[in-house]
């Protein structure tokens, strides 16, 4: 069984009778929910005003993959529970990073670089598959038409990605890296772009089988514990 939890900051839901149609359960409540359709995998969610983020040692010690969907509060995520976060993802944690989860602390900490990118509201995306035989991207059709997103486009400041499986169009002109894939020593990262929360992103079924998808693919094939004896110390 593959145990994920699904980190939300929970704050555009609340404020916004819009964006609480879209999800009434949270973003993190939509993303758990499909997942415990799955026999293989078991879902817990949390949120950025549980005490320690809902993220406390235990909680990841148990967490074989982290989904995280994070903007208007990023700065407010305790420096002490992002290098947590992070030092469990170089353990062999999963992570998938959500749409403006690019600019979290724990993706601009864990992978180096400055994760800027352009952004305008109001477009349309072609989401297009540019590595079919990757396993994110396992019955994936070739181009996901989604009506409405937010254009993120190019230049990404991310670190050259190992591995690139999506590309997206906007109908504004941009290009961007959509899906992406990363490992810190031990755990494997996605970064994917779509989820916007003014539109309904995360209830198309093809963007769905995708995070199920990258959750199999982050899960951990050897979880390290940091114990004294295996560290270096010289
Ligand atoms: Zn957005």
């Amino acid at each position: 069984m593959i145990r994920v939890t699904v980190w939300n900051e929970y704050v555009h839901e609340r404020e916004y009778e819009g964006i609480r149609k879209n999800y009434p359960e949270g973003i993190h409540g939509c993303i758990a929910a499909f997942l415990e359709r799955e026999e293989d995998i078991s879902c817990r969610t949390a949120t950025l005003d549980m005490p320690e983020h809902g993220l406390t040692e235990q909680v990841l010690a148990q967490t074989d993959v982290l989904i995280w969907w994070s903007h208007a509060k990023q700065e407010e995520v305790e420096d002490v529970i992002a290098e947590r976060v992070c030092s469990h993802i170089r353990m062999g944690m999963g992570f998938i990073g959500l749409h403006s989860a690019h600019f979290s602390k724990v993706l601009r900490r864990i992978l180096g670089t400055s994760m800027t990118l352009r952004w305008r509201h109001g477009d349309s995306e072609k989401l297009w598959c540019v590595n079919p035989a990757h396993p994110i991207a396992r019955g994936i059709p070739a181009c996901i038409d989604i009506p409405k997103e937010e254009m993120y486009g190019e230049p990404f400041g991310i670190p050259q990605p190992e591995e690139l499986v999506f590309v997206g169009w906007f109908s504004g002109g941009e290009v961007f890296r959509s899906g992406v894939t990363f490992t810190r020593e031990n755990g494997k990262i996605f970064y994917f772009q779509p989820g916007h929360e003014e539109h309904p992103v995360y209830h198309m079924p093809p963007i769905q089988q995708i995070i199920t998808n990258a959750v199999r693919w982050a899960a951990p094939v050897n979880r390290l514990i940091r114990q004294p004896e295996n560290m270096h110390v010289d």
